[in-house]
């Protein structure tokens, strides 16, 4: 990848034909479509994009929140040259409206004033169909966490069903997914080479609708049709499966999945990116503003505005969650060097204070940890380095890490350092020097953790190290508060409503709280986002792996015990957690639970499960 960040300044994007004109530019090469408000952050995904492609002199523009029906916001600046670029923003744009109960959401953090309803449902979908309407015959670009993650036929929770791939329905050219720079790099490059976009087939990290008869990639691999996994939840699990098995991008092949009289080929993954390419990605001449016609603030950005991306991809590969299969299982850093140079940025702005509210990534302690077994690596299929035990190739040194944090703390505008992004408390005991830096200087109140659950079957189905891993851990974590006399609390973050979790399963958890002197604030209530794990053992009542059957809550009468367990401690939880004991016969435990008082000083020990 190349890419010349000399030479720009710093002003946000044309966003209309006046900001091209300020530019001397009479038409776009590529035009952003995007449903997040436009924030000139390398945070956001579109914005990001938007930069590379300037940097590698193209003419770029971006319409954030377009109203769908109206063309003429879509027509502003003109028909692009080469392509529209369309993403439903940095949330699943359903995620985004709805909630776990899919009650409307009556907020979006990504907009002006945090305000709901600018963009539509299924975005992608809808920008696409307004793109076309206004610009005939254009070339369209899907990408974005909606597009990535429902590439391939997938369960929809809203809906309730199997949708078809998001291509086929959005009727777009072409599909980016996973981590886009070097994708739409070769993409925009071919293009303004003169390439036709329907002879794109074989960049890596796209995924194309081609006719029965085109042949297919070599070695492409087939998974069962559309019509098939609509029909039958065992057909469902088998592609999920061999989907999952071809994430590694050294060693995945083609896929190739047909929707009716047509084939959708998904291409391997984009390769990760280098440490150099990385620095020069972030050093881009982003503005970190909001575009200035915003009159209102945007609760995404005043959330990152002081915080630094360190590294991207999670080698955690828990079962809820889709990090791994947008940004990689790899991870790719910064360099320190490069870090640093951002802090100054951050530094020169006139609202800085001297809080550098987080550095991190997906996992904030994964920075500069890679696989110490390159050749391993390249072959490797496991989903986590971590579970069901961690890889004896995995190297955990946290020198640059603990280095990384003392250079920012050392920074002459910095008084202090937070770490906000989530934190794997089973690779800090083998991260002593990153460990007592986070204890001495970088929580702010409170130590979150996300052990998701306490309970070990639990556990197995979310792929998270079972209920001793955090006991030892949490035991330790008081010792070293005890020995620095630093002691910050500790918030478990804890879901509810999981695929696998039974009543029974959430009383030990309660009591498991209730043993250890916990106390959770928030419960996140399981949400079945596309593509993940989880999502599809909620859909088919079975892991697509061993072939287990899983107990799946789905009533909001369950769900609703279930959360109430989690939140014991709380007066309003009484009745709820009354139902829930004696739905499973364990009334004993009802003075035990609700005696909050006495909570402390008694020790229970979880009863046998009925499963
Ligand atoms: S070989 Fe082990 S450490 Fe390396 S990528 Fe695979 S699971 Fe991770």
């Amino acid at each position: 990848m190349i890419i010349h960040p000399q030479g720009y300044n710093s002003q946000p994007l044309p966003t209309c034909r006046e900001e091209m004109s300020r530019r001397g530019w009479e038409q776009l090469d590529v035009l952003f479509i995007s449903g997040d408000a436009y924030v000139d952050h390398p945070a956001f995904g579109v914005p990001l994009l938007a930069r590379v492609l300037e940097a590698a002199d193209f003419r770029v523009g971006v319409i954030p929140q377009p109203d769908i029906k109206q063309p003429e916001q879509l027509q502003r600046m003109g028909r692009p040259r080469l392509f529209a670029a369309i993403s439903a923003g940095a949330m699943d744009s359903m995620v985004n409206h709805y909630t776990a109960a899919k009650k409307i959401r009556s907020n979006d953090a990504y907009s002006p004033g945090g305000k709901a309803g600018l963009r539509p449902d299924r975005a992608t979908i809808a920008y696409t169909a307004a793109v076309k309407g206004a610009f005939k015959g254009v070339a369209t670009v899907i990408g974005g966490i909606e597009a990535s993650l429902r590439r391939l036929a997938h369960y929809d929770y809203w809906s309730d069903r199997i949708r078809r791939s998001i291509l086929v329905d959005s009727k777009a050219d072409l599909l980016i997914y996973g981590m886009a720079e070097n994708t739409i790099l070769e993409l925009t490059h071919r293009l303004a080479q003169g390439e036709d976009i329907s002879a794109l087939r074989d960049i890596r990290g796209t995924a194309y609708l081609a006719g029965k008869d085109h042949p297919l990639p070599a070695h492409s691999l087939p998974l069962p049709s559309f019509e098939d996994v609509v029909a039958d939840p065992q057909i469902y699990n088998m592609a999920f499966r061999l989907a999952a098995e071809q994430t590694n991008p050294f060693a995945a092949v083609p896929l190739n999945q047909p929707h009716g009289e047509r084939q959708l080929v998904v291409n391997p993954p984009s390769l990760p990116i280098s440490e150099e390419e990385m620095d020069r990605i972030y050093a881009l001449p982003f503005s970190r503003q909001p575009h200035p016609s915003y009159l209102e603030p945007i609760p995404a950005y005043l959330q990152i505005r002081h915080s630094i991306t360190s590294h991207r991809g999670c080698f955690g590969g828990c079962a809820f969650c889709a990090i791994a299969s947008h940004q990689g299982k790899r991870i790719q850093s910064r360099s320190i060097a490069a870090i640093i140079k951002e802090v100054d940025a951050i530094a020169a702005q006139p609202d800085f204070h001297g809080t550098i509210s987080d550095v991190g990534g997906p996992t904030a302690n994964m920075y500069g940890l890679a696989c110490g077994n390159p050749d391993h690596e390249r072959s490797c299929r496991r989903s986590s380095c971590l579970f069901p035990e961690r890889c004896r190739h995995l190297q955990t040194d946290n020198q640059k890490n603990a280095e990384l944090l003392a250079q920012i703390r050392s920074h002459h505008k910095v008084k202090h350092v937070f770490i906000a992004s989530g934190i794997r408390y089973d690779l800090l005991p083998l991260q002593p020097d990153y460990y007592d830096a986070l204890l001495e200087h970088h929580i702010g109140g409170l130590l979150k953790v996300a052990p998701e659950t306490f309970s070990d079957p639990v556990s197995r189905v979310m792929h998270k190290p079972g209920a001793a891993v955090f006991t030892a851990f949490l035991d330790d974590y008081r010792q070293r508060c005890r020995q620095t006399g630093h002691f910050p609390g500790i918030v478990p973050y804890l879901i509810s409503g999981h695929p696998g979790c039974t009543l029974n399963d959430m009383i030990d958890v309660a009591l498991y709280l209730q043993r250890h002197q916990l106390k959770v604030e928030q419960v996140q209530d399981f949400t079945p986002t596309p593509g993940t794990l989880s999502t599809c053992i909620f859909h088919t009542g079975s892991d697509p792996f061993s072939g287990t059957l899983v107990h799946v809550p789905r009533t909001a009468k369950e769900k609703k015990l279930q959360k109430a367990l989690l939140l014991y401690h709380r007066p309003e939880s009484r009745r709820d957690i009354e139902e829930a004991l004696h739905l499973c016969k364990r009334e004993d435990l009802v003075t035990v639970l609700l005696d909050t008082h006495n909570s402390h000083r008694t020790a229970v020990k979880p009863r046998k499960k009925r499963r």
